[in-house]
């Protein structure tokens, strides 16, 4: 019996999409094998691979003039690609915005490879907030301003989109397709597949097709946006299987009603849950509500000693992935798109049982 899955990453996937695989696994499309066995030069996987993109771009609206790369080494290798590929004209000189976890990864990484200024950060008040918008200024020469629109860990979500005059980086591994974006006010955006789009193995990074030619000297292979960009994706063996895989999930978002939908439906789960939190006694958001995720709910219980027999509980009410990352502790509910609103009723319900018998 599937359960409700609120895990961060690997995630949660839609259940038709499982389904789908399940059922096409032995023969895809009449080919008698299945469509992680045939080559990545085939016309058969090349129509999935085309068919992929064209959805993600439809679904994002992503403009002509920017690059979908299917790429691998998750969103961590990109915490490298972004200076390798971005650095190789002017000063090796970036903006970053320091909201947490991944922002912080991100500026050790590029740290290697430049000099990076954190611009704004929310580290005063322990990573609660992001941000706000005119709080901070952008460097002389910065090749770029990077930041994390969702940080998973923290649970901390921008409500706004940076305005700077260079090339805005952003890091929506967390939160792609949870929204609109206006996709033009972007250089680059990336994402690893496994929260928000699909399986583990697989990430995209979106590129305006101007800063493919910025890249520093001697840029290993593997990272540069160009190569990918000039050989469809395929300059080795991409990874197959996730690529159909996603493509399946953006069948299924368009299905949906697209990233309008997802809105909406994230607004509506989000909002439940921390009501929810902010009405109970015993449990609560440690964030800053202007800054509440959409995506990732971290929550704290009144009593430390409990948390065991809550997760515990949670387990036996057939609620999966609750535990908060090892880095903070507490308690983290992932609401991504492929998470029902059944399931977030079902996670209150089991709060409210919870604190009434326990609190
Ligand atoms: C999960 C995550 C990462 C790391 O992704 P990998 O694919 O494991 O490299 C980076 N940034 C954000 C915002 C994430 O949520």
């Amino acid at each position: 019996m599937r359960k409700f899955n609120f895990s961060a990453g690997p995630a949660a996937l839609p259940e038709p999409v499982l389904y789908q695989a399940q059922q096409e696994l032995l023969d895809w499309h009449g080919l008698g094998c299945s469509v992680m066995e045939i080559s990545h030069r085939t016309a058969e996987f090349i129509a999935v691979a085309e068919r992929a993109e064209q959805d993600l771009r439809d679904l994002l609206s992503i403009p002509e003039s920017y690059k979908v790369l299917f790429l691998q080494g998750g969103a961590t290798a990109q915490f490298a690609a972004v200076p390798w590929n971005l650095f190789g004209s002017g000063a090796k000189k970036a903006d970053y915005i320091h909201s947490g976890h991944w922002a912080a990864k991100a500026i050790k990484e590029a740290r290697r490879y430049g000099e990076v200024t954190v611009v704004a950060s929310s580290e005063d008040r322990n990573f609660r907030y992001a941000p706000a918008k005119d709080c901070w200024q952008q460097s002389a020469e910065a090749a770029y301003l990077h930041y994390t629109p969702n940080e998973t860990i923290g649970g901390v979500e921008f409500d706004y989109v940076p305005e700077v005059d260079c090339p805005l980086v952003a890091d929506m591994s967390s939160s792609i397709l949870s929204r609109p974006i206006p996709v033009d006010k972007f250089g680059v955006i990336y994402a690893g597949a496994q929260k928000n789009m699909g399986p583990s193995g697989i990430a995209v990074a979106i590129v305006r097709e101007d800063l493919l030619h910025r890249a520093m000297a001697g840029i290993p292979r593997g990272l540069s946006w160009k190569v990918a960009a000039d050989a469809g994706s395929m300059d080795n063996t991409p990874p197959t299987f996730a690529w159909y895989l996603s493509g399946l999930v953006f069948q299924w978002l368009k299905a949906q009603g697209g990233v309008e939908a997802m809105a909406r439906l994230a607004d509506k789960k989000s909002a439940l849950l921390y009501e929810f939190l902010d009405r109970s006694e015993f449990f609560s958001s440690p964030v800053e509500k202007e800054s509440r995720s959409r995506m990732n709910v971290p929550f704290v219980l009144a009593d430390e000693r409990l948390h065991k027999p809550f997760l515990e509980a949670a387990g036996e009410a057939g609620l999966l992935g609750l535990k908060g990352h090892r880095s903070v502790g507490g308690m983290r509910a992932s609401l991504y798109n492929a998470v029902p609103l059944e399931a977030v009723v079902a996670l209150v319900a089991f709060l409210s049982d919870f604190e009434a018998r326990r609190g």
